[in-house]
């Protein structure tokens, strides 16, 4: 297995000391959302007890304190995704919300009737519905790259779907169902040859994967809090400052402005012009808390170990009868494994592993496309992180056995 020590880092989540039925829980939930260590909650709590007061309003001490807090924590996300510079980190609730913003704001200022925004089939819905509403309201298309029989984005097709009216490109870092990491570099070069800009949806490869958005030749990363052990109601936007100045606010109200008056106002520069209103101040800091945490484990470390679980439950896995597995296998596969059980409803397979006190997410996971590419309804799907061992996989596939064949014998 990898450098990092899940047992050690364990005690750092009194939750994962939880029984569930009677059995110890074994989080396999990861990808939906992960759990938070101490250091978070209690860099929330520090900041609640001590210091809260509003960010960038007042004079008095607390507001100073505050505004420097979130400043901060806007600071550590710039350097954990290497951002050339903090100004350009927009915090918003989650990915969903940071997607929102890229096509209300950006796609609004450049979409005309017939530029074309390329998708893939393996995208979450927070990487599609906000194409199609701004698409409806722009007269632009949205267009989907398939998959390959391997299930990775066909880049055959890509070059295929790219043309002069392709304006933008958004892709997910790493397929949150299939746990591919996508080759985000070589896809923003095809992207900026033919004048596109690269948006990235990192919510699932931010917790688990290395992040250089210099080096990934992104113009848009998102990301959410709550996957990387942050809190809830904190995700970032980065963007390019280049592009960022000149995209129109998304939201509008207090702080957002340069001058107001009746009948006009002017906007401040970024990343304020993006954060209308008071932030989620406790949930930034919390973030920026995540990140310390992250960065002190190490994230190659987090993602070897990913690696390395998802490598031992698909040796014991692949070679079960009645388990139909889903995604490639490879460098590229991160921790997440979607499967279904033959002639089971996923859903009474995760209600069968709760009862062993199993965490595991069923449904078509926000990819109906997707589900529609595989052939499937849904799926089943466990997702690992650094805090999960082999003997919980060992204990999985055992309960995933047992399930099984108890429903096989109603079959
Ligand atoms: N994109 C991907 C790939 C995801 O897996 C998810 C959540 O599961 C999202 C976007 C949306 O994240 P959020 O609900 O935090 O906005």
């Amino acid at each position: 297995m990898s450098q990092l020590e899940p047992v050690k880092l364990r005690q750092d989540f009194p939750i994962l000391s939880r029984k569930i039925h009677g059995k110890p829980l074994i989080y396999f939930d990861n990808a939906a959302s992960s759990q938070r260590p101490k250091q978070v909650v209690e860099a929330m709590s520090n900041y609640y007890y001590q210091h809260h007061a509003n960010v960038h309003r007042g004079a008095h001490t607390l507001s100073v304190e505050a505004t420097e807090m979130y400043e901060e924590a806007r600071r550590k996300v710039a350097r954990f995704i290497n951002a050339p510079a903090a100004e350009s980190v927009v915090f918003t609730r989650n990915t969903t919300e940071a997607i929102n913003l890229i096509a209300n704001s950006y796609g609004r200022k450049n979409l005309r009737p017939g530029d074309e925004i390329i998708i893939c089939h393996a995208e979450h819905h927070a990487n599609i519905v906000p194409w199609h509403l701004i698409a409806e309201q722009t007269g632009a298309v949205v267009k989907a790259v398939g998959l390959t029989s391997e299930r990775r984005l066909d880049m055959e097709q890509l070059d295929d779907l790219l043309s002069k009216r392709s304006k933008i490109v958004a892709i997910a870092h790493m397929s949150n169902v299939l746990g591919v990491v996508h080759p985000i570099r070589e896809i923003a070069d095809k992207a900026h040859a033919v004048g596109a800009v690269m948006v990235v949806d990192g919510a699932q490869a931010a917790p688990h994967v290395p992040v250089d958005v210099q080096a990934l030749a992104a113009d848009f990363y998102t990301l959410s809090g709550h996957k990387m052990c942050g809190p809830t109601g904190a995700g970032a936007l980065w963007a390019k400052a280049e592009i960022l100045r000149e995209m129109p606010p998304f939201l509008g109200g207090g702080e957002m402005i340069r001058k107001v008056y009746i009948d006009h106002s002017s906007y401040a520069d970024i990343p304020m012009r993006f954060e209308a209103g008071t932030p989620n101040i406790a949930e930034a800091i919390g973030l920026g808390a995540a990140v310390d945490y992250l960065e002190g484990i190490g994230m190659p470390e987090i993602f070897a170990h990913d690696q390395a679980m998802v490598r031992y439950a698909l040796e014991l896995l692949k070679p079960l009868e009645g388990i139909e597995l889903y995604g490639p296998e490879g460098a590229d596969r991160g921790g997440i494994i979607a499967f279904n059980v033959l002639g089971t409803h996923p859903h009474d397979v995760a209600t069968a592993l709760d009862g062993e006190g199993i965490a595991v997410r069923a449904g078509h996971h926000c990819a109906q496309p997707l589900m529609r590419a595989l052939g499937v309804q849904s799926t089943a799907r466990a997702s690992f992180y650094f805090y999960n061992t082999e003997e919980e996989v060992d204990r999985f596939v055992g309960a995933l056995i047992k399930t099984r064949d108890f429903f096989a014998a109603f079959a």
